[in-house]
C-alpha cells in the first residue's frame, strides 16, 4: 500500500457509532480518504459532527474534505481497506462480509473490529478469506495506541503485513495475535475483574478497599470496580460470557453473579450514574488516600530470612529501624519466608519474642488462620502482603482470628511508619494483589503456551491496551516465578478449583529460576 500522503489511499469504515467514528477520525488524521458507512443516516450525521469537532479543535478542518458519508454499502467499492465496526452480531457481520467480498474485490483487504467474535467465522462468509483479518482498536480509538491485528485461521501473511503497516501509518502500535477468544487484551485482563468480583463476593473486602489496594498497592491506574464502571458493567459481563461460552466453560472466565445483579438493576456504571459507585455528586467515586509521611523511627525490627517481601528490609532501614534476625526488644517481628520456612520462623519468633510484640507474617502463600494454629500466642499475629509492600503505597493486612486490639493498632502503626497506607481485609487465600496479579500472569502464560502471541507481545499489549504498570509476565519475573506459582498452588489447594491450575509455562519458568538460583 502506498503512503497516504502519496496517493488517495482509501479506507472504508462500516458503522458510525463509538468505534467507527473514532476509527474514521484516526484514518483522516493520518491522511487517508475515508468512506464512512452506516445504515442509520442520523448516526452518519452524528459521526460527522464528532469528527468535525475534533478536527476543528486541532485546526485540521481540511481533512474533512477527505470524508465521504454514505448509507449505501456499494459505495465502498473504491476502498483499499474496509474496517467493519457495526454492531457485535455474528450473522450481521457475516452478511456484510459476504456482500463486501463482491463489492470490494481483491486486492482490497477486509477487516473487522470485533471485540469478541471469531475472525475465522466472519471470514468464512467471504469467498476469499485470506484477505480477511481483524483490527481490534480500543475505545476511545483516537486516544488508545494499541491495535490487535488478528490472524484468522485462513488470513494470508501478506494481509497481516499490510494491516500491521496500516496500523502504524495510522499512528498506532500494532500487535499480532492469533484468532482465539478475547484475542490478547480482553482475555488476559479477565482475572483483573473476575478475581476482584470474587473477592468482593466472598466478603474479603469492599469494592473501595479492593480498588485502593490495586491502585495504591499495585500501581494500576484504576481499580477493577472503577474500571468496570467506566467500561460499562453490561459490556464487561458480555465479554466474560463470550469468553466463557467460546471456551466451552473454562472456569477462569466464569462470570460472577454480582455482575448479573448489577445489570438486572440497570446499575451499569458511569453511563447510568450508578454502578459499583454512585456518580451524581461530582465527587470522586472512591477516595485514594495519600500515603502517610515516613519519618525517622527508633527501635529494632526482628526479621526472618526469606524472599517473600522484596524491598521491605530496605524500607525498614530507611525508616530508621535497627534490623536483625534477633534484634533486642524489637517493636515487631517480621516473617518473610515462603510456605516452607513459615512454620519454623513463625514458631521460633513466637517463642522468642515477648507476647506483646506483634508477629507480622507475610500471608501471600499461607492463610493467617493456618499460621495462627501453629502459635502459642495467635492473638499477636497479623498477616500482610509482602510481595507488594516494597513497591506500593499501600499494604494489605489480615488479622489473626483472635487478634488483640493493642496488636492491631501496633501493627498498623508500624506499616504507617514505613509510609504505607494500611488496608485491613478478611483473611483469605493470597489476599488481594498476589491473587489478581498472579492470575493475570497465569492467564498470560496460558496464552503464550497456546501460541496466541509471545511473552513480550502480550506484556506490551497489556501495557498499551489497558495501561497496566507492567506486563504480567515481566511482573511475575520481577516478583519471582516461584512465588507466583506458590500463590497459584495455594489458591488451588484452598479453593479446590480448576480455575486456579497453574499454566505449564509458568511452572517451567519457576523451575528454571530455581535451577539458576541453585547453580
Ligand atoms: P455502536 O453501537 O456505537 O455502533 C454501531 C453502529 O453500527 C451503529 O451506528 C449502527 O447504526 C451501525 N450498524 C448496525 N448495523 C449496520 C449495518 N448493517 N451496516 C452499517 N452500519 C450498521 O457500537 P460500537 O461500540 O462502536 O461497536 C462496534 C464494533 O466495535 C463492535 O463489533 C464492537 O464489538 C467493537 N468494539 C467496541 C469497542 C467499545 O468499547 N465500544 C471496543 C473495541 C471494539
Amino acid at each position: 500500500m502506498n503512503k497516504p500522503e502519496q496517493s488517495a489511499t482509501t479506507i472504508g469504515v462500516i458503522g458510525a457509532g463509538t468505534m467507527g467514528s473514532g476509527i474514521a477520525l484516526v484514518a483522516l488524521k493520518a491522511g487517508f480518504a475515508v468512506i464512512l458507512n452506516d445504515i442509520a443516516p442520523e448516526m452518519l450525521e452524528r459521526g460527522r459532527q464528532y469528527i468535525k469537532k475534533f478536527l476543528t479543535r486541532k485546526g485540521n478542518q481540511a481533512a474533512l474534505e477527505r470524508l465521504t458519508l454514505t448509507a449505501n454499502l456499494e459505495e465502498l467499492a473504491g476502498a483499499d481497506v474496509v474496517i467493519e465496526a457495526a454492531v457485535e452480531k455474528l450473522s450481521l457481520k457475516q452478511e456484510l462480509f459476504s456482500r463486501l467480498d463482491t463489492i470490494c474485490p481483491p486486492p482490497a483487504i477486509l477487516v473487522s473490529n470485533t471485540s469478541t467474535l471469531p475472525i475465522t467465522a466472519i471470514a468464512a462468509a467471504a469467498a476469499s478469506p485470506e484477505r480477511v483479518g481483524g483490527m481490534h482498536f480500543f475505545n476511545p480509538a483516537p486516544v488508545l495506541p494499541l491495535v490487535e491485528v488478528v490472524r484468522g485461521a485462513q488470513t494470508g501473511d501478506d494481509t497481516i503485513q499490510t494491516l500491521v503497516k496500516l496500523a502504524e501509518q495510522m499512528g498506532k502500535k500494532p500487535v499480532v495475535t492469533l484468532d482465539t477468544p478475547g484475542f490478547i487484551v480482553n482475555r488476559v485482563a479477565r482475572p483483573f475483574y473476575l478475581e476482584a468480583l470474587r473477592l468482593a463476593g466472598e466478603g474479603v473486602a469492599t469494592y473501595a478497599q479492593i480498588d485502593q489496594v490495586v491502585q495504591l498497592g499495585g500501581g494500576f491506574r484504576m481499580g477493577p470496580f472503577q474500571l468496570m464502571d467506566l467500561i460499562g458493567i453490561d459490556i464487561n459481563l458480555a465479554s466474560a460470557k463470550s469468553l466463557y461460552d467460546q471456551t466451552y466453560g473454562e472456569p477462569r472466565y466464569r462470570p460472577h453473579r454480582i455482575q448479573e445483579q448489577m445489570v438486572q438493576q440497570n446499575a451499569l456504571g458511569r453511563k447510568t450514574g450508578r454502578g459499583f459507585y454512585i456518580y451524581n455528586s461530582g465527587a470522586p467515586a472512591v477516595e485514594m488516600p495519600a500515603p502517610p509521611p515516613t519519618g525517622r523511627h527508633s527501635g529494632a525490627v526482628s526479621i526472618s530470612p526469606g524472599d517473600w517481601a522484596p524491598g521491605l528490609l530496605e524500607l525498614c532501614g530507611e525508616a530508621g529501624y535497627d534490623l536483625g534476625a534477633h534484634a533486642d526488644l524489637p517493636v515487631v517481628g517480621l516473617v518473610v519466608a515462603g510456605r516452607r520456612g513459615m512454620m519454623d520462623y513463625a514458631c521460633s519468633f513466637d517463642q522468642e519474642l515477648p507476647p506483646d510484640v506483634p508477629l507480622l507474617c507475610q500471608a501471600a502463600g499461607t492463610t493467617v488462620s493456618e499460621i495462627a494454629t501453629w502459635l502459642k500466642h495467635p492473638e499477636r499475629l497479623v498477616g500482610f502482603d509482602g510481595l507488594f509492600v516494597g513497591a506500593g503505597q499501600a499494604v494489605t493486612l489480615a488479622a489473626s482470628p483472635v487478634l488483640s486490639d493493642q496488636i492491631r493498632r501496633a501493627a498498623e502503626q508500624f506499616f504507617v511508619s514505613l509510609g504505607r497506607h494500611a488496608v485491613w481485609v478478611e483473611d483469605s487465600p493470597a489476599l488481594i494483589l498476589p491473587r489478581i496479579v498472579g492470575m493475570l500472569a497465569n492467564e498470560a502464560a496460558f496464552a503464550v503456551g497456546e501460541g496466541v502471541a509471545d511473552e513480550e507481545t502480550i506484556d506490551r499489549a497489556m501495557m498499551l491496551g489497558v495501561n497496566y504498570p507492567q506486563g504480567p509476565l515481566a511482573w511475575a519475573k520481577s516478583i519471582g516465578y516461584r512465588q507466583i506459582v506458590a500463590v497459584l498452588d495455594h489458591l488451588r489447594a484452598e479453593y479446590g478449583e480448576d480455575r486456579y491450575r497453574t499454566a505449564p509455562l509458568l511452572r517451567r519458568l519457576a523451575r528454571i529460576e530455581q535451577l539458576a538460583r541453585e547453580n
